[in-house]
């Protein structure tokens, strides 16, 4: 009884900032989205943001409570602040462009990368900011502009009709998760295909922990978009398709690094439908697949481990989980700050332990965790994460985001699904 009593006094205190922060939605913001096109451009030492084009599109999914995000993540921010400086929005997200600085072609040459992110629609003027986090772990402002939302140069080209296919629906977009997926390298005979393959994706994301806990908090649609040629470009092998997405293996010369490189009409596409995020299901027996944190996941239709590789690039996507894989000798040297502690949740460099996993470590696990049998199912920090053998400390000996051995999420990585499915989730 007492503790029905505490509930109830609990909801009477949260109703009233529920409401306040659905007020404060509909003061700054319509049900619109305003879709901001740009490109991330420099080499390895310097980048640049650059605008490309504004145009409002008709849904905006995300949550209209959780206007700015509660865990600071992403290599990159694009924000929203009215006239006053007041922060009305804020979204953390990666890019290609960000792991091509480490690349050695980045020392020769500038490259740009186009993104495309829906910002809720502004009433009022307001200014847009896209900042990017420096080794320091700081961001810094790349490109800033005032938007005002009556411009008649936001354009309101009308989105593409392809037919959709709603998979699951849990309710309002504001208050669930919205993924959509979009089939890509599937000519129209394949479509039939493609539905099925949703469904498998459904089914197998939804059935590693702990996403099965939220199986009935999402809203699914599958965009039956059709290709004039079936399968993506495999430049190793020589093979080019004309496919609507133009998906591509061998990004940065890696074999299975399967990107989409028509972003722009990927998100063309999705504009059908209010989402959260873009999910690409590319038709191939290829193995491979990529995954950007709150830009978009691919991975291949039917390849071996497909079931594995499904949700753990999901867990890149959406998550922001970093993927616990290492190789000795052969180092990547990628960009983290061996002095500060990484804001991608399921890797640590031991700086500040306390803000990552250690609350769930037993107290008998040596910090840092040798990576010997005794411990091989235990919880610790064991060297070896994030491409990197040293410096960087991983919460399992294994994990999906290290191999496909397991298919399983270890409970650092797990904690990290709860938090960000719970920032999708209303109820
Ligand atoms: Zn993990």
């Amino acid at each position: 009884m007492q503790c029905i009593m505490k509930r109830l006094l609990l909801l009477f205190l949260l109703t009233p900032l529920v409401a306040l922060s659905q007020n404060n939605f509909e003061k700054h913001f319509t049900e619109n989205s305003l879709r901001i096109d740009f490109e991330l451009a420099g080499n390895a030492d310097e980048e640049f943001a650059i605008l490309q084009s504004m145009k409002q599109e008709p849904h905006w999914g995300g949550n209209q409570q959780a206007l700015i995000p509660k865990y600071n993540m992403g290599d990159y921010r694009i924000t929203i602040k009215n006239l006053d400086e007041e922060i009305l929005y804020s979204k953390g997200f990666n890019s290609l462009f960000r792991e091509w600085q480490t690349i050695s072609e980045a020392q020769k040459i500038n490259r740009s990368f186009h993104h495309a992110i829906q910002l809720p629609y502004p009433r009022d003027s307001v200014i847009v900011s896209i900042n990017s986090r420096q080794k320091d772990g700081k961001f810094q402002t790349l490109l800033k502009w005032e938007v005002n939302p009556k411009d008649y140069l936001i354009t309101q080209d009308k989105t593409p009709h392809y037919p959709i296919d709603t998979l699951s629906y849990a309710g309002n977009s504001s208050d669930y998760l919205d993924l959509v997926f979009i089939a890509e390298a599937y000519t129209k005979d394949e479509l039939t295909k493609f539905q099925k393959d949703v469904q498998r994706f459904k089914q197998w994301i939804f059935s590693v922990a702990p996403f099965t806990k939220y199986k009935n908090n999402v809203n699914i649609y599958a965009i039956l978009a059709p290709s004039q040629d079936s399968g993506p470009d495999v430049p190793g092998d020589s093979i080019y398709q004309n496919t609507l997405l133009n998906a591509s293996f061998y990004t940065f010369n890696s074999p299975r690094y399967l990107t989409i490189r028509d972003t722009k009409k990927m998100y063309d596409i999705a504009a059908q439908v209010p989402y959260d995020h873009v999910y690409v299901i590319v038709n191939t027996e290829i193995y491979g697949g990529a995954g950007f944190y709150n830009t978009y996941t691919s991975c291949a239709s039917d390849c071996r481990n497909a079931e594995e590789i499904a949700s753990h690039e999901l867990c890149h996507g959406l998550i922001g989980l970093a993927d616990e894989y290492y190789t000795n000798g052969d180092e990547i040297n990628y960009y983290y700050n061996l002095d500060i502690e990484p804001w991608e949740p399921n890797i640590t460099t031991l700086i500040d332990f306390s803000k990552k996993w250690k609350h769930l470590v037993n107290k008998d696990i040596p910090i840092p965790t040798p990576r010997i049998p005794k411990y091989e199912d235990e919880l610790g920090a064991f060297e070896g994460g994030a491409y990197q053998s040293k410096g960087i400390y991983s919460p399992m000996q294994d994990c999906k985001m290290k191999t496909n051995n397991t298919n399983e999420l270890c409970p650092a990585c797990q904690e990290a699904v709860h938090k960000i499915m719970q920032t999708y989730i209303n109820n």
